[in-house]
């Protein structure tokens, strides 16, 4: 490796980045004085509190003074990917909340308000709180035959929230809400019981907020278990943080801790989120990238398609030609998840195939390693592969790319056609009576 002999990383334009840059949250707190730079009024600015009460906010220094086109706010497509937008929630909800806001009324008051909002949004969507958690294991989520999923518990918060999160429910301080564990000793015991299991993807949240010491403390148990062949790091720091990999004090520290996992022999595959191309023109992004591809890991890419932020095909095209062309392997597309504020955010089935499409024969086939657009539903991953029509009528044409019965891996099915329809749960089934999983 040679990490200690990087260049000294350089920011936005080549502009040279502190090498001691700290980490600097913004939240609640900071919230309306931010959204005031946006060109926000005082009624904007309360129904904005007004959301970010009932899902959570935070940002960074870095988003704020290096990645937003404040020029642009609020239109700006970072600045919505952090910000809460009045319309993400139900009119009547929203003023509910911001007359409560504006009384002062008593925290206890307000509180109860925003969970009755949170308990209409789906907070736990695909059974992840019940259907796939072995008995008496929150944190862990056995997903698929060969795949589990492991919730740190001091990795469920995030360098920055996005405001389409699937997983807000953890952010939002409900306990009853949150699932994590610290139960490495417990993971390990069920992986040895469950031998089918080779590769565990560590999630959050974003596992790169904790720091060497307790990072390392989830991931070497498992570098023990001969059945594992890959771990997985789900995380947006390469986006909100890319510092994490370069100028934080235990930066090196946690690469070393990348080497290790593949010099164990195990595939270590960082699982990089990217919302939008500006995030990835940092050359503090391309150092931190060359920095984890020199442990051995590999990166591979992946978002979901969110209306207002990325629903356009160049967008998509551009993050693919450009993650590849930083050896990073794009990898999903996905549907924005039936949960918060999904209504928001939701880009139709249809236009997401078409959306897809359009970026997919704009690159060349080395970027063609992504797949999408995929739904993350209960039965599985649901891709939609395309629009036919048979018989004079027009279908989707959908797949499940995995699936929680291993049985179904690959097999095709037919829905009709519906422009406005969202998720799978919209979708009727077509040529057949009923759907693979339902049967
Ligand atoms: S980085 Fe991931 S977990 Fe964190 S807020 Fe964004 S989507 Fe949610």
């Amino acid at each position: 490796m040679t990490l200690l002999n990087d260049a000294p990383p350089a920011g936005l334009a080549g502009t040279p980045v502190r090498a001691t840059q700290r980490f600097r949250a913004y939240t609640n707190k900071h919230l309306d004085e931010l959204v005031a730079r946006a060109g926000l009024g005082p009624e904007a600015r309360l129904a904005t509190r007004a959301v970010a009460t009932v899902l959570p906010f935070r940002t960074n220094a870095y988003v704020v003074d290096e990645l937003i086109d404040w020029s642009a706010a609020p239109d700006d497509p970072i600045y919505r990917l952090v910000f809460p937008q009045a319309d993400m929630l139900p009119d009547s909800d929203v003023a509910r909340i911001a007359d409560l806001l504006r009384q002062e009324a008593p925290p206890k008051e307000i509180q109860r308000a925003a969970h009755e909002v949170r308990m209409k949004l789906n907070p736990h969507p695909a059974g992840q709180m019940d259907l796939n958690v072995p008995d008496e294991m929150q944190g862990i989520q056995h997903k698929y035959r060969e795949t589990v999923l492991f919730f740190p518990k001091q990795g469920q918060t995030c360098h920055a929230y996005c405001t389409y999160c699937f997983r807000w429910a953890q952010f939002v301080g409900e306990p009853d809400l949150k699932f994590a564990s610290d139960d490495i000793d417990g993971l390990v015991e069920y992986l040895v019981a469950h031998p089918d299991v080779t590769s565990v993807l560590i999630t959050g949240g974003d596992p790169m907020i904790m720091g060497e010491t307790v990072l390392k403390r989830y991931i070497e148990p498992l570098l023990e278990l001969p059945q594992l062949e890959s771990i997985r790091i789900g995380s947006k720091a390469l986006a909100y943080w890319p510092q994490r990999f370069v100028t934080d004090p235990d930066a090196d520290a946690t690469l070393r801790l990348f080497e290790r996992v593949t010099k164990a022999g195990k595939n270590l595959a960082f699982m990089a989120h990217f919302s939008h191309p500006r995030e990835m023109e940092s050359q503090l992004v391309s150092q931190a990238v060359r920095r984890i591809q020199s442990t051995g890991a590999t990166i591979r890419t992946q978002a979901p398609l969110i209306r207002s932020i990325n629903d356009n095909p160049s967008d998509w095209s551009s993050m693919w030609r450009q993650q590849h062309a930083m050896g990073m392997i794009p990898y999903y597309m996905f549907v924005e998840r039936d949960t918060g504020p999904q209504d928001y955010f939701a880009v139709p089935l249809g236009r997401a195939y078409e959306i897809f499409r359009d970026a997919y024969t704009s690159v060349s086939g080395l970027c063609r390693t992504v797949r999408g657009p995929s739904m993350s539903a209960t039965p599985g991953k649901v891709c939609v592969d395309g629009v036919t029509e048979i018989n004079g009528e027009r279908l989707f044409m959908l797949r499940l790319i995995q699936a929680r019965d291993a049985s179904l891996v690959g097999r095709p099915f037919f829905a009709h056609y519906d422009p406005e329809a969202k998720w799978l749960s919209d979708l009727k089934p077509a040529l057949a009576d009923k759907f693979p999983f339902e049967e």
